[in-house]
């Protein structure tokens, strides 16, 4: 375990303890209100995690993912930049590339499980990198699109993370991050019971202003932001009912149901006034930050 002492964002040690989970202090900076790990483990055992069973139960649901997640993020990133080289880090069995190729993209992937990254060459010819996205020996400014799904909240310093993809990136091309956020109503209501807080992998929990100033900050400009439901109703209401001592609370347990009898109407009813709890932000490089 490493000790992280001051922030990613405006590297101010001024913090308070937004909440504690899994033996880990979970930090809120006073200056710029990034949320953040206060400790972070080695990427062999962050690595670790990421094992065969982890993606032999991800294949069990890709079918959803494809349709529910990556489809409608493709069609997205289409509007706004189409044809062109696309670079997914973090890129697991390659789904979603293999769904760009489709839709007639150039794709690559960076991913740093080996299984994961076996699979991707194996079953679906996919060029993979089973490596770091700096060890992964691209030249600047090779991309048109770079896309982070659920990559950023894992990496040990997201501000050096999205440098060198900065530098990947040609001008004009386009960055496409999604992210917990944390300044969702089911993030604040549920706090440390939060379904993404999990401070042993995820390291980093933005909101759409902290995620928009670092992002501003690395040579990027928000094109626009998106927010969509990981959690139900009826899992905030229920981690609701955890933190409360007296978790048995007939009322609480009665709402719960009533929620999840009508979740489906999530989709359609909650996004009108509700924000999410994972956010896409769509990016364009407006900056080189580095000489090259
Ligand atoms: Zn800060």
């Amino acid at each position: 375990m490493n000790s992280v002492i001051s922030c990613n964002i405006c590297s101010s040690p001024d913090r308070e303890v937004y909440c504690r989970k899994d033996s880990i202090d979970v930090f809120r900076c006073r200056q710029c209100g990034l949320i953040y790990a206060g400790e972070t483990q080695s990427s062999k055992n962050i690595e670790k995690h990421y094992s065969k069973e982890y993606f032999e139960n991800y294949l069990k649901t890709e079918s959803i993912h494809l349709k529910n997640r990556f489809g409608k993020r493709l069609r997205e990133i289409k509007k706004i930049k189409f044809p062109g080289a696309l670079l997914d880090v973090g890129c697991g069995i390659g789904s979603f590339l293999k769904l760009a190729r489709t839709e007639g993209y150039e794709v690559s992937g960076v991913e740093l499980s080996y299984y994961a990254a076996e699979h991707a060459w194996n079953n679906f010819g996919l060029r993979v990198f089973n490596s770091e996205l700096n060890d992964a020996g691209f030249t600047p400014k090779t991309f048109d699109i770079i896309t982070l799904w659920h990559v950023l909240e894992h990496v040990t310093d997201p501000k050096k993370f999205l440098i060198e993809v900065n530098r990947l990136l040609k001008k004009n091309g386009l960055l496409v991050v999604e992210v917990p956020n944390i300044g969702s109503i089911a993030a604040r209501i549920s706090l440390m019971n939060w379904e993404l807080m999990a401070p042993k992998e995820h390291l980093f929990y933005f909101n759409p202003h902290t995620i928009n100033r670092l992002l501003k900050e690395t040579g990027f400009s928000i094109i626009k932001n998106q927010t969509y439901f990981w959690t139900t109703p009826a899992m905030v209401i229920k981690a609701k009912a955890d933190s409360i001592k007296n978790n048995g609370n007939a009322i609480l347990r009665l709402i719960a149901f009533f929620c999840h009898v009508f979740s489906p109407l999530r989709f359609r009813v909650l996004p009108c006034f509700i924000k999410g709890d994972v956010i896409t932000i769509y990016a364009s490089k407006v900056k080189n930050l580095l000489n090259n």
